[in-house]
């Protein structure tokens, strides 16, 4: 018997031994798994965090992570995508269909994900034009439960940028852009836990430029503002035409300005930060007029997110960074305005890194930034905090840091709780696989070997 003692202890002692925690919950994110505009890629609810993101081939898939048990469920896949399939294509990985989620007033999650404009084959797009993938809705078969999903056929296919946003009373707002470049930014609400919604109402209209071989279009990100009110803040994209004599390079990524306006959802009325009703949808030369934070013109902007601060005052973060001849831009730092009931405070300045991410308000002089940036060959995920109303920022924190990579950040989860507020994929060269952590304000939620 006791010949055998050791034989049966070793593989007790050896799984011991060699049972340790990952700083990473799914290594099978794909390309740009997470971004700051599809969003929110996650909501925590009673102890759980739900997170989702771009896996496998494009496709949706979500993992819960128990606060209490600090054990992992999932990942899941959760739906199929129409993108990521054709190994011909030029462009191997679309990334535009990453996947937002929200959970509704039952229990079920939804998630939107798979648009980047639609197909011809999908019908003729009212409010602009296609490009590829299809938008589609999925819902959890049960409340609270990852494992088995279905889809509904219940939106339209045309949909980018998908983000969800959902009122106290549980209605439920889906904002997307309507289609490729040349769309309308719509919203369709659904009060009935997502299983119906409304037509989809224009709120930045895309048109051709007054003066330029040019069309005007936009890219907004929308979140919950006081009440009853949806924020929205937004850039613009000269939509160059292709064969343009007007720009050398074509069409490029070129955006300028950052804007703000905010919705009451009991009324669908619009107004700018200064109260004014706006006439809707919002057309370039208005929103100059009418609903500008800043003005930037000179370099090119990328990518705006907006919060309230404890006077319900807006604040907003945007990247900014100089022209880069040919159709890439170039490195963009993380900026930040409020308005301070007056006007809008703050200037393009080197405050903030060049870096993506999203930020906090959690005091009226406390704001916390949670960003990717570069040092060097690593890739870093740091904390970047002011306790000064936003004059200065300092680093903090370092949450996450990875040799010869970069990081892709999600936006901050719906209802986050300190230790997990966002979703990061590290990129790597040669490779669309990810690794995607849960990140927290100290740092990765770990998930323990053992747990598979
Ligand atoms: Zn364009």
């Amino acid at each position: 018997m006791r010949l055998y003692l050791p034989l049966l202890l070793l593989p007790i002692f050896a799984h011991a031994a060699h049972m340790h925690a990952h700083d990473h919950f799914a290594d099978n994110g794909w390309g740009n798994a997470v971004a700051i505009v599809q969003q929110p890629a996650g909501e925590h609810l009673n102890g759980i965090t739900y997170v989702t993101y771009q896996g496998l081939h494009e496709d949706p898939y979500v993992a819960a992570y128990n606060h209490n048990t600090k054990t992992w469920e999932g990942p899941f896949q959760a739906g199929a995508s129409e993108l990521g399939k054709d190994p011909n294509r030029r462009k191997k990985i679309d990334n535009h269909g990453k996947p937002a989620m929200v959970i509704d007033n039952e229990g079920y999650i939804h998630i939107v994900f798979g648009g980047h404009g639609g197909k011809p084959e999908h019908g003729k797009n009212l409010l602009g034009n296609h490009h590829d993938g299809r938008m589609k809705h999925i819902v959890s078969k049960r409340p609270l439960d990852i494992s088995e999903w279905e889809e509904l056929d219940n939106i339209p296919p045309f949909g980018t940028y998908n983000q969800f946003v959902k009122m106290d009373n549980g209605d439920l707002f889906l904002f997307y852009r309507h289609g490729a470049h040349r769309s309308d930014w719509v919203y369709q609400k659904s009060t009935d836990n997502g299983r119906t919604f409304d037509a989809p109402v224009s709120f930045l209209r895309h048109q051709r430029h007054t003066e330029l071989h040019a069309e005007d279009s936009w890219y907004a990100w929308a979140s919950r503002g006081q009440g009853d009110d949806i924020i929205v803040a937004y850039d613009y994209h000269i939509c160059w035409d292709s064969d343009t004599t007007q720009n050398t390079n074509g069409h490029i990524a070129e955006r300028h300005n950052v804007f703000y306006m905010v919705m009451d959802t009991r009324t669908g009325e619009w107004r700018n930060v200064e109260g004014e009703t706006l006439k809707m949808p919002i057309e370039r030369i208005y929103a100059e007029t009418h609903t500008l934070v800043q003005k930037i013109e000179d370099q090119w902007t990328f990518q705006c997110t907006t919060k309230l601060d404890s006077s319900r005052n807006p604040h907003i973060s945007v990247t900014v960074g100089p022209y880069f001849s040919g159709k890439f831009s170039g490195p963009k730092r993380m900026q930040h305005f409020k308005w301070d009931g007056n006007k809008w405070i703050g200037e393009v300045d080197d405050s903030l890194p060049v870096a993506k991410g999203d930020f906090i308000v959690e005091s009226k002089d406390t704001i916390k930034f949670f960003l990717a940036s570069k040092d060097g060959t690593d890739g870093v995920i740091s904390w970047w905090i002011s306790s000064d109303g936003g004059k200065t920022f300092k680093q903090e924190r370092e949450l996450l840091r990875k040799q010869d990579s970069s990081f892709a950040i999600s936006s901050i989860i719906h209802n986050s709780q300190p230790e997990a507020r966002i979703v990061v994929a590290e990129i790597v060269r040669n490779s669309p696989e990810r690794r995607v952590y849960l990140l927290g304000e100290n740092g990765a939620v770990q998930r323990s070997s053992d747990e598979g």
